[in-house]
């Protein structure tokens, strides 16, 4: 058979073909390929955020955790060991790393006052206190105390708390705990419960 140097191309580029055409076995070079690629790489397990199927990932970060160097992250996986997904994620989470190391990935707060297009730069202090004084004023004015029929209901419908995905039920108790038996929120929901 003659391969011209386009056809090898094209053939090494989907890899599982080239095996059969080519006759070469390349299933331990791609392993090493990832072995080295994890080599000297702090573990870390995590779940994916994108869905409530709350899947299981491993986080592979370079740095020697020295002062002056900075943990990259250089691969993120499924976590085989996960009773969830095996290992397994999908065509959505399998781009994680995508999402984490990426220079448009916002890492501040931005804010836009009421009846302003700009966005402003702010600091975490600000927009905690931010939602504290509105949760305040929002629960003030529209906690209902009681029923039509006088019935006591302490009920504040007009302010909703939704959990992340990677809650897990500990977290997700002590959301009920303070936001409807602290301060009276009633729609409440979480995605998984891991
Ligand atoms: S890997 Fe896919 S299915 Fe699993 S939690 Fe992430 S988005 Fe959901």
């Amino acid at each position: 058979m003659t391969t011209s140097r386009r056809d090898f191309l094209k053939v090494t580029t989907i890899g599982g073909v080239a095996v059969s055409i080519l006759g070469f076995d390349l299933t331990s070079a791609y392993a090493e390929v990832r072995e080295m690629k994890i080599a000297r790489t702090t573990e870390t397990r995590s779940t994916c955020p994108y869905c409530a199927v709350g899947c299981g990932i491993i986080i592979h970060t370079l740095g020697d955790k020295s002062a002056n160097v900075k943990p990259a992250i250089v691969h993120i996986e499924g976590d085989a060991d996960h009773p969830t997904n095996r290992g397994a994620l999908c065509s959505k989470g399998i781009t994680l790393k995508q999402d984490v190391v990426n220079d448009r990935r916002l890492t501040t707060v931005k804010y836009r006052a009421p009846g302003s297009s700009e966005w402003q730069e702010k600091s975490w202090d600000f927009a905690i206190d931010r939602i504290a004084h509105l949760l305040k004023q929002a629960r003030d004015e529209k906690l209902v105390m009681a029923d039509a029929q006088g019935h006591t209901v302490n009920a504040l419908t007009s302010v909703g708390v939704i959990g992340g995905c990677t809650d897990t039920n500990e977290i997700n108790y002590l959301l009920v705990k303070a936001f409807r038996a602290g301060l009276s929120i009633i729609p409440l929901e979480q995605q998984a419960r891991i």
